[in-house]
């Protein structure tokens, strides 16, 4: 099969072009960083099928980045049958350098012009022939996203792979250094090796790679750096080079471009203007939080702009109204308009309700619908294990898909239209003093949606310890898995009158970044290290979500949340209904009338000790919390899916009822199963990832970590309701503590390197 490769830089639409082409749905990020790894799919239009190639996105093809070296090893030893090097053309000058380094590979070459439509909305021209011409390579104008001349693209790509082609040199005949990448050249073709015009420039760049390959010839370049010097970069040949190849594009292709009078520039002054509000140096970050604070506001609140508690407005629930929110509590008034999460939560839980009773009705061999079929129905073993056991705790994980699909909806918008970049830029500006790159947030805000590829998003980083440690601090950033525990805790505290939900969910969110960025910061105490990766990242321009991309986030989301349901959340609930239900009873084996006679509560009352500093394992529901925690780490939504089982069982109440918390206790149990171990997908990944003495230290932070904020907060929060001013007392103690760690790394991170951004 041929093979295709797509190369270019960040954010340039590579993988919108490997999506549109492949029909797949990989993640499109509007920042750099979220392709590590190259990913396959196939190209099906063409005669024969071909292999596409999406490769991580580069500015060059040193070995300087994972990125650099994953894309240039594949080009270089994979020898695709075609390099697709994709250029933005509102960018054409700083791709280009990319595209000089490309062209001197022996490799058929189609440049792919991409953003056309932003070119001509602006109303700018493109001389695409003079640049094919001056390149001499075929060039093909598509928009990735408007899905526009891809199938030309790919017959070109498919024309131009059938004839071999020879790299060529940036650096003319007069050029100093012309003869001697030429005598390098001649001697590595000598030996056989292939490439030998790339391996030759890189060579006289003395880049690490090709130095160590071809030790014997660097004497050669050496002998001749004797001889020369330049005025500006001396001896320095990388810079020399780099500096001819910007030359030389400037030079060729600047009048390519011709911009509309005012076209582009109105375009850049908008997301400039939207730019200086925000990421402006004081309100950027406030400013997010407050964005942060509506998402959950709109996704949780049973109590919307706060209405009923500020204005005591209540709505009278009856008819059209009752029906609107989900039938539930008909001639109850409603306090204030629930948020359109929970509005849809209420619809599913109707819906949902209705298909368990259906269930019951008929395993209970069609007895009287309602609570008479219920009962009989649970008396079987059969029917037990249906609705009590697998149906009951789907519905307990299920009922928060609208909640969660509202959630990465939101998260979505932000992605697509380039505001989550501006995050990771404004956390960079924040929290660089301590110690913080930015390039370390991008892993960690994609982990909002999975921790296994923000572990696998670590590869970016170019510090094995900055690399470990952002690994270690992954599970502060709550998965979407844990988000149906925040739904069902938000439902608890809202039902028991000691907090608002939707400022619960809030504080697990943001207490998540800035946990991270406090454990960071000790981190950086107790190691010697003061290295700090420089930040380097585009801002792209800022443009409405495209539905194809958040609709195709949401799919994939979805999909991959009800195969899990179906199969792994599934068969657990099957072992936990097993132990629940048999166990021990009146001197032999049995089903148990009494929960606490069960299997399950053998274990969890003996594991339960362990965790009784923790404050929620105490108490005679203690070995049910302790239990749901541990099943969490198969996968987290097992925990609300095991306390459905507890909680839901053959009582009339919802869960909220029945679930019994001090608001301290509340926290400190969702502190717990937000820091300890991901699930086991996420372990494995932090496995591969990881030397083994360094993963046994982030399985023993990720416990000690856990399992200590959890008692600290829980004791904390007892002192306070015991003795205020005690609370008090300590709360600034640590404080303090916390203050001088910080101003400790700041003094002795003062001279890490500044950040640099490149604006888009
Ligand atoms: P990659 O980093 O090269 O894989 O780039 P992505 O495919 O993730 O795209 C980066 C951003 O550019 C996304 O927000 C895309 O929606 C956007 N984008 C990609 N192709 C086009 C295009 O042809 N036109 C416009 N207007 N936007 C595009
Ligand atoms: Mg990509």
């Amino acid at each position: 099969m041929k093979r295709f490769a797509l190369a270019g830089n960040p954010n340039c639409g590579k993988t919108t072009l490997f999506n549109a082409l492949t029909g797949s749905t990989a993640h499109v990020g509007n920042w750099p960083g979220v392709t590590v790894d190259k990913k396959t799919g196939q190209y099906k239009k063409l005669d024969e099928t071909v292999e596409i190639v999406d490769l991580p996105g580069i500015y060059s093809l040193s070995p300087y980045t994972p990125e650099e070296i994953v894309s240039r090893n594949y080009i270089l030893d994979e020898a695709p049958d075609c390099v697709i090097n994709i250029v933005d053309a509102t960018n054409l000058e700083r791709n280009l350098y990319l595209t000089t380094q490309i062209l001197e590979i022996d490799v058929p070459v189609v440049i792919a012009l991409n953003m056309t439509d932003i070119v001509s909305k602006n109303g700018d021209k493109l001389n695409k022939d003079e640049l094919s011409k001056k390149l001499g390579v075929p060039v093909v104008e598509i928009s990735a996203l408007k899905d526009y001349n891809i199938d030309a693209l790919m017959k070109v790509a498919d024309e131009a792979s059938k004839a071999p082609r020879k790299g060529n040199l940036i650096l003319n005949s007069e050029d100093p250094l012309y003869h001697l990448v030429n005598d390098c050249r001649i001697a590595i073709e000598y030996r056989g090796i292939k490439n030998p015009l790339f391996h030759a420039v890189k060579l006289v760049e003395l880049d690490e790679i090709e130095a160590k390959d071809h030790e014997d010839l660097i004497p050669m370049v050496e002998e001749f750096k004797k001889t020369f010097s330049n005025d500006t970069f001396g001896t320095d040949f990388e810079a020399y080079i780099a500096d001819a190849r910007y030359q030389y594009i400037s030079k060729n292709f600047a009048n390519v471009y011709e911009k509309a009078q005012t076209g582009e520039k109105e375009e850049k002054t908008k997301s400039d203007k939207i730019d200086r509000v925000m990421t402006h140096r004081i309100w950027g970050l406030p400013l997010f939080i407050v964005i942060m604070f509506f998402i959950f506001h709109f996704t949780f609140a049973e109590d919307l702009f706060y209405l009923n508690a500020w204005f005591g407005v209540e709505i009278h629930n009856e008819g059209f109204i009752n029906f609107l929110t989900g039938m539930g509590y008909e001639g109850e008034p409603l306090a204030g308009i629930p948020s359109l999460g929970v509005f849809l939560q209420n619809w599913m839980g109707w819906f949902s309700g209705h298909f368990i009773a259906g269930f019951q009705w008929i395993c209970s061999g069609f007895q009287e619908y309602g609570d008479v079929a219920a009962e009989a129905a649970s008396a079987t073993w059969y029917g037990s294990l249906i609705c009590d056991g697998i149906l009951n705790g789907l519905d307990a994980v299920c009922s928060f898909i609208p909640q969660i699909m509202l959630l990465f909806l939101f998260i979505a918008i932000l992605e697509d239209t380039g505001y989550m970049a501006r995050i990771a830029f404004i956390l960079d500006r924040a929290f660089r003093k301590f110690g913080l790159s930015g390039k370390a947030f991008i892993p960690m805000l994609t982990g909002f949606g999975c921790s296994v590829p923000a572990i696998m998003a670590t590869r970016t980083l170019e510090n094995e310890v900055e690399k470990n440690r952002t690994i270690r601090l992954m599970t502060c950033f709550s998965c979407g898995a844990k988000a149906p525990i925040w739904g069902l805790l938000a439902a608890v505290a809202t039902y028991a009158g000691f907090g608002y939900g939707d400022v619960f969910v809030f504080t697990i969110y943001l207490g998540g970044i800035v946990l991270a960025i406090i454990l960071a910061i000790f981190m950086r105490v107790f190691t010697k290290d003061t290295y700090v990766s420089p930040f380097i990242m585009e801002l792209p321009q800022y443009h409405l979500p495209q539905p194809r991309n958040v609709g195709a986030h949401l799919w994939e989301k979805l999909k991959h949340y009800v195969i899990k349901a179906a199969t792994i959340i599934a068969a657990s609930l099957v072992v936990i209904w097993f132990l629940q239900t048999f166990g021990i009873e009146n001197g032999g084996w049995a089903m148990v009338e009494n929960m606490d006679n069960s299997f399950i509560a053998y274990i969890g009352k003996a594991l339960q000790y362990i965790f009784y500093p923790c404050g929620w394992a105490i108490g005679a529901d203690g070995w049910k919390h302790t239990v749901s925690s541990i099943t969490g780490l198969v996968a987290k939504e097992n925990v609300v899916g095991t306390m459905a089982l507890f909680f839901n069982n053959g009582v009339e109440e919802g869960m909220e009822e029945t679930i019994q918390f001090t608001s301290y206790g509340l926290y400190s149990f969702a502190i717990f199963n937000l820091l300890t171990f991901p699930c086991f997908a996420a372990i494995a990944t932090a496995k591969a990832e990881q030397t083994k003495k360094e993963f046994l230290k982030t399985l023993g932070f990720w416990f000690g970590i856990s399992y200590g904020l959890s008692a600290l907060v829980y004791w904390l929060g007892a002192l306070w309701a015991v003795a205020w001013w005690a609370g008090m007392i300590v709360t600034l103690a640590l404080v303090a503590f916390l203050v001088f760690a910080a101003y400790f790394v700041v003094k002795r991170n003062k001279k890490a390197s500044s950040i640099v951004a490149l604006e888009a």
